[in-house]
């Protein structure tokens, strides 16, 4: 009898041990499906990057001699759901055992435990059984192990142990190198347009054809989809080369430029793997490793190493363990019950405030933004002005090239929107103008003026900053890290706290002509 292998679309990774030989008996099927389509409406280059990824993967897997059914989009078979499609192809076959790989997604785990409970309950029942996909190096619940009840989650500390129990960037007698676990520091500068950003390291592909498959399907969409210079790595090799051009040249200026935000760089120094990451062509630990042995002969500086290594081994296996802890119903968290909807230039980047421009627009012809943008721009604007976080996430979910819902919900949610109440982030990620001037080049030629608060041309983001802490008061004054900020809420008077709070409400009516 025969046994259908799923692949889903972001388990791509040709290493898992499924490949290691060529079966007759074992039918790997892979499928595009509206249901992954329309959950949410997709950046173009998302949607893109995904099919051409599962094309490339399957052809991959057919060159080395595997069986595979390929359901495409406009396949008059196809359809268009999981379970259907399952049904389908394990009727085809007359097969009596399907087999999974874990999906990161709780939606994706849900529906595949529910039709692996009814298949083995049939009256010609289907062995069902999930594997793991051998990608992460913590299991589901490994995080939440590590923080008894109640007490609450640090990410440095999940770091700590993550780098002692994988023997990351330590010495001999396991202490860590350098003498010290984070160089955070020494990480925290602007960018004064020298060193020259690399030149862009990412493959060019022509994906016109396909491009156009997906628009006749009706496929809904939005953003630039960039089809006939297709920039994003769509199989392993691509994705390594990608590696090893970061690790030579941005690497080295990783660590102090990671904050950095500049109008005239939209990656700087980044290493735009996280689509290769999030779709298993690369495994965390590689990259990792090869980050470690870059440092250890003398290429590059601990504290670039040490800043890149924290983001895969420390926050991106942490975010996983947070969604997981956290599921289902973590995307319903709404502490500061905010409600507005997003501003229409969140689809179109026309709103003159220039930092925010720049961050959209950038997302919008990309598909891709750097951390700090994301944190302190965009998220830090939609808190302030109090978006409601859950239409806040699904717009994340949708433009960035490497949003999968585990990842993407607790760093929408939970870090950039402190909607969770702080189970993600030990206080709120927002700023007033003074912080994005100090890491950026956005404010020169504003139309707002960073120092002023109010008035028509004072930057939004001030009055809003004010407002925020004041009407949440109740919920964040007890927080010592707050202490600061209330400190010189108390200073300002009663007739200023007011003003700046009419102002404030004047912004919230009116986000759309900001
Ligand atoms: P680099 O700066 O080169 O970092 C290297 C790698 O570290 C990334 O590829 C990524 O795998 C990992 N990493 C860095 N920061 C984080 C983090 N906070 N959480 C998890 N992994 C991290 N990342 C996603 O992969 N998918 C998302 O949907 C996503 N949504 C985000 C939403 C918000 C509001 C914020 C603040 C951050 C989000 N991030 C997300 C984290 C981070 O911004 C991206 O991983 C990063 O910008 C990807 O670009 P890069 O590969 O050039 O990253």
């Amino acid at each position: 009898a025969q046994t259908i292998r799923l692949v889903l679309g972001d388990q791509l990774n040709p290493q898992h041990s499924w490949y290691r030989e060529a079966r007759s008996d074992v039918v790997y099927l892979m499928m595009e499906v509206r249901q992954e389509t329309d959950y949410v409406l997709h950046h173009a280059q998302k949607i893109l990057a995904i099919f051409a990824g599962m094309r490339e993967f399957a052809r991959q897997l057919q060159e080395a001699g595997h069986r595979v059914h390929y359901l495409k989009i406009n396949d008059p078979a196809n359809r268009q759901t999981l379970p259907g499609n399952l049904d389908f192809v394990i009727a085809l076959y007359g097969a009596r055992r399907l087999e999974y790989q874990a999906p990161d997604e709780w939606r994706l785990d849900q529906q595949l435990t529910e039709y692996a409970r009814q298949q083995e309950q049939a009256s010609q029942p289907v062995v069902c059984r999930a594997v793991d996909s051998e990608h992460f190096y913590t299991q589901r619940a490994e995080a939440a192990q590590l923080f008894p009840a109640r007490k609450k989650w640090l990410m440095e500390q999940f770091y700590r142990h993550m780098r002692t129990q994988h023997r990351i960037l330590l010495d001999k007698a396991g202490k860590p190198e350098g003498g010290q676990w984070n160089y955070d520091q020494e990480n925290r500068q602007s960018w004064p347009g020298v060193p020259v950003e690399p030149a862009d390291f990412r493959p060019r592909h022509d994906h016109s054809a396909l491009w156009a498959e997906i628009v006749a399907a009706g496929v809904g969409s939005f953003g630039e989809p960039n089809a006939a210079q297709f920039p994003w790595p769509l199989n392993r090799e691509e994705a390594l080369r990608q590696l090893h051009a970061f690790v030579q040249h941005a690497l080295p200026h990783f660590g102090e430029f990671q904050d950095a935000m500049s109008f005239k760089s939209w990656r700087l120094f980044h290493s735009l793997l996280s689509f290769a990451l999030n779709t298993k062509m690369l495994s965390p630990a590689e990259v990792v490793n090869c980050v470690e042995e870059e440092w250890r002969a003398g290429r590059v500086p601990l504290a670039a190493a040490e800043g890149y290594i924290r983001q895969i081994l420390g926050w991106r296996e942490y975010v996983r363990g947070v969604y997981w802890a956290n599921m289902p119903g973590y995307e319903k968290h709404n502490v500061f019950e905010h409600d507005l909807p997003l501003p229409i230039w969140f689809w179109t980047g026309k709103t003159k405030m220039r930092c925010v421009a720049s961050a959209i627009t950038q997302s919008l012809e990309q598909a891709h933004a750097h951390h700090i943008q994301r944190l302190m721009i965009i998220g830090n604007f939609a808190l302030l002005a109090g978006l409601h976080p859950e239409e806040v996430h699904r717009w994340y979910l949708g433009i960035y090239i490497d949003a999968f819902e585990w990842v993407e919900l607790p760093n929408t949610l939970g870090m950039s929107q402190f909607a969770d109440g702080g189970l993600m982030a030990t206080k709120p990620y927002v700023s007033s103008a003074a912080y994005i001037n100090r890491m950026s080049d956005y404010c020169k030629g504003c139309h707002y003026d960073k120092k002023q608060r109010e008035g028509e041309t004072a930057c939004p983001y001030n009055a809003l900053y004010w407002d925020f802490f004041d009407r949440n008061r109740e919920k964040l004054a007890g927080n010592h890290r707050l202490g600061m900020v209330y400190r010189q809420l108390e200073k300002m008077d009663a007739t200023a706290v007011a003003s700046l709070q009419t102002h404030a409400a004047h912004l919230r009516r009116h986000l759309d002509s900001l």
